[in-house]
């Protein structure tokens, strides 16, 4: 299987050869090969650009999206989430290797509470909630509409003291609270203390068939004295089964979640580093808006020395001058992007980056002739935007705004306008830097700060164990219109001319979205 040939020349060719035509005067040359387009001296972003169909000869089913996140680290799936303090912790570090791919630990926060994030993550099981969100008898169970509001779940478990670890007493369902008026009536007076439970180290198949007899939506796991230590749910179940992509989550020699964590340059993050490999951490990536830095080189020399079984990941970087000179310093992958994310203002405010389409293909033709894989970092709002970055070149893409309105990403959902979202601030915020992430923009010394991003709110998009798979099986589908079956092929297709692609003028970018309905309804799957 491979690119083929083109439908239209083809056909275009067969009309000319009945119209008397000899064929070598038909121009069967459609479109540009990336190596032309991107030697016209502009920037392009995803959306000017615009792939040619190639030939279809498999079904989607066959397509395949492993890759490569570094030099030494393999991913069934290309998404990675952002180091993002509103995008990714434990739960979203769990998460993204459930589905195949992989979560990198924000550091916007004191390096031990980071490591213990690590760990946290690390020691989540496939399925399994670590650390349920419980009651104790005596809370009104106006705290479960709370919780229905801010989490978006109505069923909980009941615990002597409300922690996990505690002796768990009685669950709680919708069932028991609909029509209590009172919503002042403690939680001990409605829950249900008959409880159907799993023992502690009941493995995911053994737990799955519990939960499924019961006919229950919670299934928790106690120990032999009855405290509570973790909870398998029947909604995680069902997502499992109906998503279409469901298959080995990414764990490392030691049957644990592949986990990533942001570090930066500074000497101070030597400490960090340390406590993050105690931790277990798999892989980190140095996290700074301008990449090619001689701050970069330092540590990608240091972790290098002081741990040099761990893939170090640099950038930002968006040109193949920088890339080049990251990856001779030792870089085991570049992160490319620099001012494309959706929070981001640092184009406005420096006047530097450049469009994203761009820098992942030039910046990818270095990684690949040097045999370093490509990060696309921002700028990803659709499963199109997914296709484009991997077929420009790059090995994964990172996300932010795309999974920060996630059940995983942290923080709680509010409501506004009638909407139900979820807050997501750029790591160069004012309100991010006043927290301390101010090092990514090299401000932290100076006495004036200025932002680079801002703060805002995503809409709630449910589950990343949901999100995901179904967004690959989008992308698959794209693989499958281009005629590539796999991300390898696409970019043995790039670099030969067999992708062909165009510029889209904003007219012909109108066409190719939604336009001329009075209203509409864009439900996603
Ligand atoms: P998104 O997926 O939301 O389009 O972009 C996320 C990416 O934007 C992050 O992975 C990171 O590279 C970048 N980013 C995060 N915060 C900021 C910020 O405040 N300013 C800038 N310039 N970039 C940011």
């Amino acid at each position: 299987m491979g690119i083929a040939k083109n439908h239209d020349a083809e056909a275009a060719a067969t009309e000319a050869d009945m119209n008397g035509l000899p064929l070598a005067f038909v121009d069967v040359e459609d479109g540009f090969s990336a190596e032309v387009l991107f030697k016209q001296g502009v920037s392009y972003t995803y959306d000017d650009l615009i792939f040619h169909p190639g030939f279809i000869n498999f079904p989607t089913d066959a397509v395949d999206l492993s890759t490569r996140l570094t030099r030494n680290i393999q991913l069934r799936t290309p998404c990675v989430s952002s180091p993002m303090d509103t995008v990714t912790e434990s739960s979203m570090a769990a998460a993204m290797a459930t589905v195949g791919g992989i979560g990198f630990i924000h550091y916007n926060n004191q390096p031990q509470v980071q490591a213990s994030l690590v760990k946290k993550a690390k020691s989540q099981r496939v399925a399994f909630v670590p650390d349920p969100v419980c009651l104790c008898p005596w809370d009104p169970i106006s705290h479960i509409d709370r919780l229905k509001e801010t989490k978006g779940f109505s069923s909980v478990l009941v615990t002597e003291d409300g922690k996990v670890g505690s002796k768990l007493v009685g669950i709680v369902t919708s069932r028991d609270t609909d029509f209590v008026l009172d919503r002042s009536t403690e939680v001990r007076e409605v829950m249900s203390r008959d409880i159907i439970s799993a023992p502690a180290d009941a493995s995911l198949e053994e737990a799955s068939k519990l939960l499924i007899q019961s006919k229950k939506s919670l299934l928790p796991l106690v120990t032999e004295s009855g405290e509570l230590s973790e909870l398998l749910c029947r909604t995680d179940l069902k997502a499992r089964r109906e998503n279409p992509e469901s298959g080995s989550p990414s764990l490392d020699a030691n049957r644990k979640f592949l986990v990533g964590a942001a570090i930066g340059t500074r000497e101070s993050d030597q400490i960090r580093l340390k406590l993050l490999v105690e931790a277990g951490v798999n892989v980190v990536i140095l996290d700074s808006s301008q990449g090619d830095s001689i701050y970069q080189r330092q540590m990608i020399e240091y972790v290098k020395k002081v741990h040099p079984q761990l893939d170090v990941i640099a950038g930002n970087v968006v040109t193949a001058y920088q890339a080049r000179n990251l990856i001779e310093a030792g870089a085991d992958a570049l992160r490319v992007g620099m001012g494309s994310g959706s929070i981001c203002t640092t184009q406005e405010v420096c006047a530097v980056g450049r469009g994203q389409g761009t820098a992942v293909y030039k910046t990818a033709a270095v990684g690949n002739a040097m045999g370093v894989p490509i990060i696309a970092d921002g700028g990803i709002a659709n499963s199109g935007h997914v296709v484009k970055a991997l077929s420009l070149g790059a090995s994964t893409v990172m996300m932010g705004s795309f999974l920060a309105g996630t059940d995983e990403a942290p923080g709680d959902f509010f409501i506004q306008d009638g909407l139900r979202l979820k807050k997501y601030r750029g790591m160069g915020s004012l309100e991010a830097m006043a927290k301390g992430s101010d090092a990514r923009y090299l401000g932290d010394k100076s006495r004036l700060k200025i932002a680079q991003g801002v703060s805002g709110s995503v809409a709630a998009k449910g589950s990343v164990l949901r999100l995901i798979p179904y967004t690959l099986h989008a992308v698959k589908q794209g693989f499958q219109d281009l005629g590539t079956p796999s991300i390898r092929a696409a970019h043995d297709a790039l670099r030969s001319g067999g992708i062909r692609l165009e510029v889209r003028t904003g007219a012909a970018q109108k066409e190719g979205g939604v336009h001329d309905l009075v209203s509409y309804e864009k439900r996603r799957f």
